[in-house]
């Protein structure tokens, strides 16, 4: 990371801190590695994206419909799956500083600082080398690759690395009171097997006919082997996932349409093309036929933000063979029984949340021939700010504040308002435009005498004189999630 992307992002970190976004967790007792608390302003942010999302599958499309399964499964679930087998990583250690890093992420910060010098040729042999590797498991060679590229460790800057060894990354625990006859269960790793197990309860209940899909948000948890960069990688996360059953042989027609549609509904929230781009997977996991990341362009380079996969008939044909219980669907369009085939869109909202901070804020600089002047703004679509508007009495006297809060008592109703009579009026602008509320509406002296008041847009800074009957019509239109979801229509 340069220093100018290496500032930035510590920017984000502080500031997300500073306005109440996101906290270390229970950091009276110093914090718990790679685990962050949302606060007041992040709980909103994220609650307005899990609502984009779910409002995008569920409520836009007839055929797909929300679960909300259990974190714990049955055990056998994650035999089933290959994730007790099989979902490792592959991690190194370095000697000197005794941290441990994923040898295949170290690589990739190789490829990216590649490409960032122009040494594009390089980069995308690295890349074929890389890929190579991790298609057949092969640790030693990853090894040889981090030696032959002199990759040194970022914190003591030495080459002195272990072996590459295999981690599981699942958390296991306890059900049962008695020790004895506890049964270990396991914190879900993914969200994806909650509706597998019930593929045929929602099919039945719902009468779903194929192509349909299960959607569900919730909680996952990776013992990540190394867990830095923010909430970019944590060791519990959240998941938005789509799990699409199709007809045998349909499949890489419905991959190719979600990829097109989930790629149009990171671009509606407003990021520029340029910031996005799809990964092909190299080494197809053992259940796929095709899969890509949808990455996006953050402070410390492309990393994938979702991911999007064709499951084959993989999941349902292992529950059906641990379960005993056959998972089939009747298809009575050509007469015949068969195991749906599943397209998957997974991402993750922490990492959303992130970009979607990475590409707001904005620091402005404001200054004049008289003064030097700055602002730092979160400029995120309208749709999905945490406060959609700020209502400021310009004093504390004459009855203003008592008009501004019947203003804020109409609008609260509808949308997440702030009051705030505190300093002067530009301070208070200031500091909404850092939290990013799009509308700041001004009551004054002329309010009393005829009902208006000024709205001031965050993002241009104008101000424009309006009724107090026309607030509702012109907040609601600019902050409407329909706005967002008739672009992907
Ligand atoms: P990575 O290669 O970065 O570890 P992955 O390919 O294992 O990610 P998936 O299993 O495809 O990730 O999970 C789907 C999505 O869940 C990812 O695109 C990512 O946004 C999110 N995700 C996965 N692991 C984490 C994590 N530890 N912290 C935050 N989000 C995560």
């Amino acid at each position: 990371m340069s220093k100018q992307t290496d500032d930035f992002f510590k920017n984000i970190i502080s500031h997300a801190k500073e306005y109440g976004f996101v906290f270390p967790s229970s950091e009276i007792y110093d914090g718990l590695s790679a685990v962050y608390d949302y606060g007041q302003l992040g709980a909103e942010l994220k609650n307005n994206l899990k609502s984009y999302w779910w409002k995008s599958m569920v409520q836009l499309h007839e055929n797909i419909v929300g679960i909300d399964a259990a974190i714990f499964m049955h055990p056998t679930t994650w035999k089933a799956s290959g994730h007790v087998d099989g979902f490792n990583d592959p991690m190194i250690d370095n000697k000197d500083s005794k941290k441990r890093y994923r040898a295949d992420q170290l690589i990739e910060d190789k490829i990216y600082r590649y490409e960032k010098d122009g040494k594009t040729d390089k980069a995308k042999q690295l890349q074929q080398d890389l890929d190579a590797a991790l298609a057949v498991d092969d640790l030693a060679r990853l090894k040889s690759i981090i030696e032959e590229h002199a990759i040194v460790c970022p914190m003591s800057g030495t080459k002195n690395w272990t072996e590459v060894r295999q981690f599981n990354l699942m958390f296991a625990t306890q059900m049962g009171a008695m020790a004895d006859g506890a049964e270990q269960v396991y914190l879900r790793p993914e969200t994806a097997q909650g509706i597998f197990v019930n593929f045929l309860n929602v099919q039945k209940t719902g009468r779903m006919k194929i192509p349909f899909g299960i959607a569900q948000i919730g909680k996952a948890f990776r013992n990540e082997v190394i867990a830095r960069q923010f909430i970019m990688r944590m060791r519990e996360f959240e998941q938005m996932e789509l799990q699409f059953f199709v007809r045998p042989g349909t499949e890489l027609q419905w991959y190719e349409h979600w990829k097109e549609m989930r790629l149009k509904w990171h671009l509606a929230l407003g990021a520029d093309k340029a910031k996005y781009r799809f990964h092909d997977h190299v080494k197809l996991a053992h259940y796929a036929n095709a899969a890509v990341d949808v990455e996006y362009e953050f402070p410390f380079g492309f990393k994938e933000v979702e991911g999007i996969h064709s499951r084959t008939d993989f999941d349902l044909k292992q529950h059906q063979e641990f379960s005993g219980k056959k998972l089939q669907y009747f298809d009575p369009e050509i007469n015949q029984n068969y195991t749906p085939y599943v397209v998957e869109t997974s991402i993750g909202l922490d990492r959303l949340f992130l970009s979607v901070l990475a590409n707001s804020l904005v620091q402005e600089d404001l200054s004049t021939d008289e003064k030097s002047d700055s602002r730092v703004v979160l400029k995120f679509h309208p749709a999905i700010a945490p406060v959609k508007a700020a209502v400021l009495p310009l004093t504390k006297k004459d009855g203003l504040p008592d008009k501004a809060r019947s203003i804020m008592n109409t609008l609260k109703l509808d949308y997440n308002v702030q009051y705030d009579e505190k300093d002067s009026i530009g301070k208070r602008y200031r500091r909404q435009d850092a939290i990013g509320t799009p509308f700041c509406i001004t009551v004054d002296h002329q309010t009393l005498e005829d009902d208006t008041v000024t709205i001031r847009h965050r993002d241009s800074m104008q101000q424009e004189r309006v009724a107090i009957g026309e607030l509702e019509r012109i907040i609601g239109d600019l902050v409407s999630l329909n706005k967002l979801l008739k672009q992907l229509m």
